[in-house]
């Protein structure tokens, strides 16, 4: 009676399916998560564990999310979920930055399309509707980032506009008040007309400008050199609104200067014959040629000792710019360009700034908040500092101010929110001193003491730290946190009172910072002063501060968490943004950094490495990936990218990354399919196993251990090459393929196919966790198939340590002897297969000629099976000339004979103890076919 062998054989069987439908299963997983509660579940687990704090940066609430937002928060949850799986309590809880310009500059456009005007607005309402677009933005963002499968507290993240946030943030500013360090300054600082503020550098963005430039007349004074009387000082500058704000000029003490006579002049030119003239020597010839001046002689050196004493007038002097004009020597100034002298408006830059201080030169206010020139300037009350440059410019030259006038195109500051180009104004604006209590001093020595991934970040936050000047932390807008402090009129102090700052607290705390506007001062004031005598300041806080107190607000004193941090993780920007204004105003209340230890990231490029833009149309969306790939496509997009450089992203690097997910699923499947109905009766003890398969289980020690070492230097790369490498290469092309005839053919009470079934019950266990933080969703899955229970995850399992006697290194070495040797036998019977010669490897009987180590290897072991071929010789001699040679190795070498006998029908080996009959059996076969034949017979 013939028997339908193929109904012996032991084929795999599991329901996890080959194809993932991604887009589909894995809202699934995430509906299942959410009815088991899952991240209290896993809280509740970690309980007493030791803490990981992974502080959320905030990202800012006004838009759907985008790529980059994808990579940071992905990235976040791989960490997060690797140091859960090794045991810690990694409590993540996201946030936002709700406050700020961005928020306002869209009520604004939305006031400005139903033609309402915001000052006319009450700020109370007007805040309202910027919280209630917040809300909506972390609304949806939430949804999106959980989609992505990042864990966390979603139920309650921190957001910057909780009252309870607020109360904080003012009892921060409270702090610096209290010690001292806040003080109301005048400075010139980027300052935009159109949204009325100063804006922080993060905000600013640089722009080509055509800019009017203009060549100005300084008459000399006095001066000791006699010749330079009667003279006058050329310089050259690209903002001619700024003249009226000149109080100084500078020159380079390496600069050598002439005094030039005008000989002949070009006809409309502003220059005169006759004119004296005093500039750089090396940019005689241009100015000469800007200004029209078709001759002119050199008539004396001018030594840079004589400007020290030389004292000008301004351009527009005996029209109301009547005052003196100093000579200022400053390293900055060079003959680039211009007159290698410079215009210094103290009110108008910062380097103008410093020079105008250390020589006690005033810094006078000549621009409003709106961008024009005040009514006490005489010619130029009401203009528009930038849009009438050319006008201001015509002004000038009218009243004789002018050598001469041009264009030049530059880079220049523009804001990033409205694009508008940003000046250099003179306001009152509140300051950290980074001087007066040691700020600065405090910061570096706290960023020495930090860990930085990649250690380049700390050299970079450090000459940051080591170069800013005084942080300004005052804006004049509405929505955000106000700097909460009353002015003394009379002596133009800042009360410091803690009893006051008490109350605003309390306030705070209770109605949000909104009460700051909509009380009376006295509420805070209380009865020990005159509310009369103090001016309420208005102007809000800048948003940086806001998210650099984030720690104070949710890490500090919260039984839940832990103050510093373990790790801040963002994109390099933020540098100069979260990981600086954290450490500033740690540093200044607490004396150190927020956190121990600094990851930073790249951004997301194009396939081509270009930024992505709507008008390239090169952008990659998350819901897109999403929607097309699956969630954990990206996430192994971000675990296999270099992180720390800029990624890219594309259609051809997202189907590698698809190709790489392919092979673990399918090495999940083979998994569950070979382990379909294995019971602990099976199991068999290691010391009973046969080499190949204590092979495997000391892999695994090698693989945890180099995962281990990994993910404590955040090297989620190697983490995830390693495991992708030993699916592919130890387990698919090599133990599952050899492993494929004891699994299918061999007795399933026979020691071979019972260690082979334990070894993957024990690879199963160990790679499906060990890729859970990378795959959440598919390990979920995979996890499910096999241990299906709606009350349990496998995230909620912590990393077995392996048995100790799994580790054998001589076994290591010796496979990879075993190993070497059969990747020369693999290639020549490919060869073989590719001539047509054979088949299948069964049909071949390979000979290895190996010297004595090689051979020694094989000892104990069944050469044809680590083939996978029916029978197969070794021999302890040098290769014959025919041989297939290693390539490295011409000690080792295979020649290829076909295997004698018949196929075996059920396993297809071909072996001499198989007859020619229909459906001949080897006795392997036999033995297991009769076993199975008994068996269903009793
Ligand atoms: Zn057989």
């Amino acid at each position: 009676m013939a028997k339908d062998l193929k109904q012996t054989v032991f084929l795999p069987k599991t329901d996890f399916p080959m194809r993932a439908g991604l887009p589909k299963k894995e809202p699934e997983i995430l509906a299942m998560w959410n009815d088991m509660g899952f991240f209290d579940e896993l809280r509740a687990r970690r309980q007493g564990h030791e803490k990981f704090i992974l502080h959320d940066g905030p990202p800012y609430a006004n838009g759907n999310l985008h790529i980059g937002h994808a990579l940071n928060k992905i990235l976040k949850d791989l960490i997060n979920r690797f140091q859960s799986a090794i045991g810690k309590d990694a409590n993540y809880v996201p946030g936002w930055d709700c406050h700020g310009l961005p928020i306002e500059w869209k009520i604004e456009e939305q006031y400005r399309k139903k033609k309402r005007n915001k000052d006319e607005v009450p700020i109370v309402e007007f805040r309202n509707e910027c919280r209630d677009f917040a809300s909506h933005w972390v609304d949806v963002q939430s949804e999106e980032f959980q989609r992505l499968g990042v864990m966390g507290n979603w139920a309650d993240p921190y957001l910057t506009m909780a009252y309870s946030s607020e109360a904080v943030i003012a009892r921060e500013i409270g702090k610096f008040l209290m010690n001292g360090s806040l003080f109301r300054g005048s400075k010139p600082v980027m300052w935009s007309a159109v949204e009325k503020t100063a804006l922080a550098e993060a905000e600013i963005e640089y722009f080509d400008r055509t800019s009017t430039t203009i060549y100005a007349r300084f008459p000399v004074k006095s001066s000791p050199m006699a010749e330079l009387d009667g003279a006058q000082i050329i310089i050259w500058t690209t903002t001619p609104w700024t003249m009226p704000g000149n109080r100084a000029t500078a020159y380079g003490e390496e600069i050598n200067y002439g005094l030039y006579h005008v000989d002949a002049v070009a006809e409309d030119s502003l220059a005169k014959v006759g004119d004296r003239l005093v500039f750089a020597d090396d940019l005689a010839d241009s100015i000469a040629e800007a200004c029209g001046i078709s001759a002119m002689t050199r008539s004396n050196d001018v030594p840079v000792e004589v400007f020290k004493d030389t004292i000008l007038k301004h351009p527009l002097n005996g029209q109301g710019y009547d005052h003196d004009v100093p000579m200022l020597p400053a390293d900055y100034v060079t003959t680039d360009q211009g007159t290698g002298i410079v215009h210094i408006a103290p009110g108008h830059g910062a380097e103008d700034y410093v020079l105008g201080i250390a020589h006690g030169v005033p810094v006078p206010e000549t621009v409003a908040a709106d961008g024009r020139l005040m009514d006490h300037l005489p010619h130029f009350a009401g203009m528009s500092a930038l849009k009438d440059n050319p006008a201001i410019a015509d002004k000038l030259a009218e009243l004789g101010a002018l050598l001469g006038r041009g264009q030049v195109t530059h880079s220049y500051p523009h804001s990033w929110r409205s694009h508008a180009p940003l000046i250099f104004r003179n306001t009152p604006q509140w300051f950290i001193s980074m001087e007066s209590h040691g700020l600065r001093d405090t910061a570096l020595k706290a960023l020495s003491e930090t860990v930085f991934y990649p250690p380049v970040g700390q050299s970079r936050l450090t000459s940051m730290i080591a170069g800013r000047p005084d942080w300004c932390i005052s804006r004049q807008r509405a929505w955000g946190v106000p700097i909460p402090v009353f002015v003394h009129k009379a002596s133009g102090e800042p009360l410091r009172d803690q009893a006051v700052i008490d109350r605003v607290v309390e306030a705070f705390e209770k109605e949000g910072a909104d009460a700051w506007f909509a009380s009376p001062p006295e509420r805070f004031l209380g009865d020990q002063y005159d509310a009369s005598e103090y001016e309420q300041v208005t102007d809000i806080v800048d948003v940086w501060f806001d998210s650099g107190s984030t720690h104070a607000f949710l890490l500090e004193g919260n039984n839940d968490m832990s103050w510093p941090a373990d790790m801040y993780l963002e994109g390099s920007d933020q540098h100069r943004g979260w990981f600086h204004s954290s450490l500033l105003e740690s540093c200044g209340t607490r004396g150190r950094a927020p956190y121990d230890s600094v990851l930073t990231h790249g951004f997301v490029l194009d396939e081509q490495g270009r930024k992505m833009s709507k008008s390239l149309g090169n952008t990659v969306t998350p819901q897109d990936v999403i929607k097309e790939n699956g969630a954990d496509i990206l996430r192994i997009w971000v675990a296999n990218s270099d992180y720390y450089d800029d990624l890219r992203i594309g259609k051809e690097i997202l189907q590698r990354q698809v190709d790489h997910y392919r092979r673990l699923r399918n090495t999940f499947r083979y998994l569950l399919g070979a382990l379909d109905g294995f019971s602990d009766d099976e199991r068999i003890a290691v010391a009973d196993m046969p080499s190949l398969d204590r092979w495997v289980l000391h892999r695994l020690t090698e693989v945890d251990a180099t995962i281990r070492k990994a993910i404590a230097g955040h090297d989620y790369h190697q983490v995830f090459t390693s495991l992708h490498h030993f699916c592919n290469s130890d387990l698919s092309a090599f133990y599952f393929d050899i492993r494929k005839d004891t699994l299918y053919c061999a007795d399933p009470a026979s020691v071979e196919r019972r260690a082979c079934r334990t070894v993957m019950d024990e690879v199963f266990n160990c790679l499906v966790p060990w890729l859970a933080p990378i795959l959440c969703f598919t390990a979920e899955e995979a996890w499910q198939t096999r241990y299906p229970n709606p009350k349990e995850s496998v995230h909620f399992g912590v990393w077995r340590d392996l048995p100790a006697d799994w580790v054998d290194e001589n076994l290591g070495l010796r496979w990879m002897r075993v190993r070497d040797a059969r990747l020369v036998v693999t290639g020549a019977i490919e060869k073989l297969r590719a001539d047509g010669v054979v088949k299948s490897s069964l049909q071949a009987h390979p000979t290895l000629y190996a010297p004595a180590a090689v051979i020694e290897a094989f000892d104990g072991l069944d050469a044809a099976d680590i083939f996978i071929t029916s029978s197969a010789s070794l021999k302890q001699a040098t290769p014959p000339a025919d041989a297939r040679l290693a390539e490295d190795d011409e000690t080792i070498g295979v020649t290829v004979a076909l295997a004698e006998g018949h196929k075996c029908q059920r396993c297809w080996k071909i072996l001499p103890e198989v007859d020619d009959a229909e459906d001949a059996m080897c006795q392997r076969c036999d033995d297991v076919v009769s076993t199975m034949g008994d068996a269903a017979a009793e």
